[in-house]
């Protein structure tokens, strides 16, 4: 029997030739303000759908977030609220523009506690990242009630959450600007990509210009930049995902209420992310293991099934943040939901034999472990 993993990218006969088509016409990046023209036709489609005025692609959700940051100015003597339940993107970028990351807590459904950001937020405070967490949407109301009143700009980290909504708007549209990653893993793929939503004029300006070391014409940089251009192949399997996204979402959405139904009533068994006026896009199916937590993943590895933990390790605590100081940082949900979460997969490549055997190797282990 194949080992199922966690999540696989779904590529099929249409991305292999859109791709193949580019490859073949020789124009494989387009080095201009403005992108090429798969890129356009991709920052078309995701605009159609996030719903804001501008889109932005870059070749990764990394540089999505750095783009941003640098062009809200933000640098030296400021401080950024981040979650340290996260992947390190959120909170390396606020290090690269040389500007100090100050972690809070998350809530019972992993993201970020409003309550713990009002506490945090200082004069120094330029910017806080909220991350919609397995493609769950965080309590943006109180998170840019809280932002307004201190004139807080706030940027989501929408990595994770392409199609989720909040109060029937969409993630990566609930603030200043929204990041996505098109990392082989999330919900819509090109290999690495990234992209940018906003309405604001002046940041859409400043990161197209950061896209491309800064240049309006060519060698006229006028703000400082990189090379954060999406290639013309990526932007075409993106393109050709962005079509698949909805049936994407319906099978993701169909297999995690099948999951639900397994799980209904277990004992030490915990799903918490289902509050009203939000929909979850699933890109993980996370649970909260009372205890033995590594005996249940082990388990289902050995049964053929990948369970994954995001995140062991919370952000503070790895050792490059150890160094600068954040090891005595305590968060007490943050510590507790790296010992405790599994993530079971819910892809939509999963056959309707293989969701049963997820849920089976799930409910064998847990029936023998906790
Ligand atoms: C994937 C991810 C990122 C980074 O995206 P990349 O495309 O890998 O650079 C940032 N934040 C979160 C929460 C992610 O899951």
């Amino acid at each position: 029997m194949a080992f199922i993993p966690v999540n696989k990218p779904m590529i099929g006969e249409e991305e292999k030739r859109a791709v193949l088509d580019v490859v073949s016409s020789g124009n494989l990046v387009n080095a201009s303000y403005e992108g090429g023209p798969k890129v356009r036709e991709f920052e078309g489609k995701v605009r159609r759908l996030v719903g804001t005025k501008h889109v932005v692609a870059v070749n990764s959700g990394t540089a999505a977030l750095h783009s941003v940051l640098m062009a809200l100015g933000i640098g030296p003597g400021d401080e950024v609220i981040v979650p340290s339940f996260t992947f390190l993107a959120t909170a390396n970028v606020v290090l690269a523009c040389g500007a100090k990351p100050v972690f809070v807590d998350i809530k019972d459904d992993f993201n970020m506690d409003p309550a713990a950001f009002r506490k945090a937020a200082t004069k120094k405070t330029k910017a806080v990242i909220p991350v919609h967490v397995y493609g769950y949407p965080a309590d943006m109301d109180e998170i840019r009630e809280a932002a307004a009143t201190r004139s807080i700009r706030v940027v989501e980290d929408a990595a994770e959450s392409l199609g989720a909504t909040y109060r029937g708007k969409q993630t990566g549209n609930l603030s200043d600007a929204g990041c996505f990653s098109l990392y082989a893993t999330k919900v819509v793929t090109s290999g690495e990509g990234g992209a940018i939503s906003t309405d604001d004029d002046e940041l859409a300006d400043k990161v197209r210009l950061v896209r491309n070391h800064g240049q309006l014409h060519g060698y006229d940089s006028r703000h400082l930049g990189f090379n954060y251009r999406m290639p013309e192949m990526s932007a075409a399997l993106a393109s050709v995902q962005m079509d698949r996204l909805e049936g994407f979402l319906r099978a993701r959405a169909k297999n995690a209420k099948y999951l639900d139904e397994k799980v209904a009533g277990l004992k030490g068994v915990e799903f918490t992310q289902g509050a009203e006026g939000r929909t979850h896009v699933f890109y993980l199916y996370t649970l909260r293991l009372k205890r033995s937590r590594d005996k249940v993943q082990r388990a289902m590895a050995a049964a053929g099934v990948g369970a994954a933990v995001y995140w062991p390790t919370p952000v503070h605590k790895t050792p490059l943040y150890r160094k600068l100081g954040y090891a005595g940082k305590r968060l007490a949900m943050t510590d507790y939901s790296a010992k405790h979460v599994l993530s079971i997969p819910v892809h939509p490549g999963l056959t309707p034999e293989e969701l049963d055997r997820v849920a089976s190797a799930f409910l064998a282990a847990v029936r023998e472990h906790l």
